[in-house]
């Protein structure tokens, strides 16, 4: 819908509508827009919350925006400190807790920049509440809510759209996924995670778009990749992203072996215990998660290195070969590129049981690489009883 459609006048909508109550929002949010409040400025919870609220859900995180500047919310809540460039905004550290608090913003030129694509590449153009309403990237994620009288301010309908379970683009979908194509993986998560149909233009648009995912910059393509894939929904995600061709843009060497039955398994049980391991508050782990959708690609790679003869051990060379191959697409930091070669090294190792098994159980990345050894199994490889095997040295 394009923006000059939009009624501008707020939709107040109170308690007995929206049912968020006072008890539900968190300590550390309260007492930031209290602190905010107190020195004179605006400051509202946006976002998930109000979201995920309203939908009965029990929110990620609590998204604090205001009309004070980074500098000054600094100034105003301690330990506090200013981060990013191509968008600033504050984090507020309460105990372990990090609360994120951003300034209302415009969608105006002044202090925006542009690539030749129409890419955002900057956007600290500072605004008021109505102004940041129409930035921000769906209607359901445009609502604000008041603390202290305890209503939800909705300019752009997005109240409306969250009860039809739609998920909508505020202006035109083409403009809003080219200024920042990440908006596209944050559609199809939203859809997986929220059971949301999306609007027939932002549908369209994600098709025709997902080649621009290519334009954004490979760390935020990682972080988005890891809030895909460990935040509870891994499995109806990759299945989303295998509907809307998200995967040959974010996951390339995957991509291919999601369609061989033995790999879809191997990956699919992975993801199912992802999401298990999730909802029972257990860790998860990126290089996990990596060495499982890699794997394929790896036995592959190694598999064309065997039957060369070369001398160099074949695991570690396939295993920079594939991951040089993957941080084209996405790059792994490096500490986490460690640990996936890690486990994907002692695969090897665990097979060789009796020999040094004291000093394996020992390894920093025994248990995960045990994990994967079962993942194997239970997708359908022999591996001789390793398993087992293990899973006896374990309990003894
Ligand atoms: P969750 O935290 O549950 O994943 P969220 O909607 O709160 O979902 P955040 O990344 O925490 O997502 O962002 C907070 C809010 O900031 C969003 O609800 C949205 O209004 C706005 N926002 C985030 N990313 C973008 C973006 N790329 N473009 C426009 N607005 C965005
Ligand atoms: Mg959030």
């Amino acid at each position: 819908m394009a923006l000059d459609q939009y009624n501008k006048r707020p939709e107040i909508i109170k308690i007995s509508h929206h049912h968020i109550e006072s008890k539900q929002i968190d300590k550390a949010a309260k007492s930031i827009i209290n602190q905010l409040t107190e020195a004179g400025f605006e400051a509202f919870i946006v976002g998930g919350f109000v979201r995920d609220s309203i939908l009965g859900l029990k929110p990620k995180d609590c998204d604090v925006v205001t009309n004070a500047t980074p500098e000054e919310i600094k100034n105003v809540i301690p330990r506090s400190r200013v981060i990013g460039r191509r968008f600033k905004i504050v984090h507020a550290r309460a105990g372990k807790k990090i609360t994120e608090i951003s300034t209302f913003r415009s969608s105006s030129q002044r202090e925006t920049k542009r690539s030749h694509k129409g890419i955002l590449l900057r956007d600290n153009n500072y605004g008021n509440i109505e102004e940041d309403a129409f930035r921000r990237d769906f209607t359901i994620n445009s609502l604000y809510l008041d603390i202290t009288k305890m209503e939800v301010i909705d300019f752009i309908g997005g109240f409306k759209d969250l009860q039809n379970n739609i998920l909508r683009s505020i202006g035109e979908s083409s403009l809003r996924l080219t200024e920042d194509p990440v908006r596209i993986l944050r559609a199809i998560r939203f859809k997986a995670k929220l059971n949301l149909s999306l609007e027939t233009e932002l549908e369209k648009e994600i098709f025709k778009l997902a080649y621009l995912l290519k334009e954004v910059s490979s760390g935020r393509r990682y972080e988005e990749t890891l809030k895909m894939f460990l935040t509870g929904n891994a499995v109806s995600i990759m299945s989303e992203m295998q509907n809307y061709n998200i995967t040959e843009h974010l996951l390339p060497l995957t991509k291919g072996y999601l369609r061989a039955k033995k790999d879809r398994r191997l990956i699919f049980n992975a993801l199912k215990n992802t999401d298990k391991r999730f909802h029972q508050n257990k860790t998860l782990t990126p290089s996990f998660l990596f060495s499982v959708l890699l794997w394929p690609a790896l036995i592959n790679k190694t598999g064309e290195l065997n039957s060369k003869k070369e001398k160099i051990p074949k695991v570690s060379k396939a295993s920079n070969i594939v991951l040089r191959r993957h941080n084209e697409h996405c790059f792994i930091p490096n500490r986490i590129q460690k640990s996936i070669k890690e486990i994907w090294e002692m695969q090897i190792m665990l097979l060789r049981i009796p020999e040094k098994s004291k000093m394996t159980l020992k390894h920093k990345r025994f248990r995960a690489a045990y994990d994967f050894l079962i993942l194997r199994e239970k997708s359908g490889e022999n591996l001789g009883g390793a398993g087992d095997w293990w899973t006896k040295k374990i309990s003894s």
